[in-house]
């Protein structure tokens, strides 16, 4: 359970920064990429099970899924990828190993009651 491992270190982020504002955290703003191997349903169910009997618990936590963004060297430019199973621009074909976006998986914001 890869997700649990990740939504008790989010529960344990988001209590730090609660104690240090002082408040009551009702949501927690991930960034996630399609590259980061998380699951969202898997992680949201495991985040439920992680802030249980925390000061987190009923808190929601909310899911952005950033897009797939590679960089093409033929092109110079940034190119969104509808799918993570071929690394070619979609423009011109160049297969392109560079990732600019996709991998994220960030504690973007805290929602805190005071
Ligand atoms: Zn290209």
């Amino acid at each position: 359970m890869h997700e649990l491992s990740i939504a008790l270190s989010l529960v344990d982020l988001a209590q730090e920064e609660a104690g240090r504002q002082g408040g009551r955290i009702c949501a927690v703003h991930v960034r996630i990429g399609p590259l980061a191997g998380v699951v969202p349903e898997a992680l949201l169910a495991s985040y439920e099970m992680a802030s249980f009997r925390t000061p987190l618990e009923g808190s929601r936590l909310v899911i952005e899924q950033v897009p797939l963004v590679v960089f093409c060297p033929s092109c110079q430019a940034q190119r969104p990828l509808d799918s993570v199973q071929s690394f070619c621009c979609p423009e011109c074909g160049t297969p392109t190993p560079q990732v600019d976006h996709g991998r994220e998986l960030e504690l973007v914001a805290l929602e805190i009651e005071t």
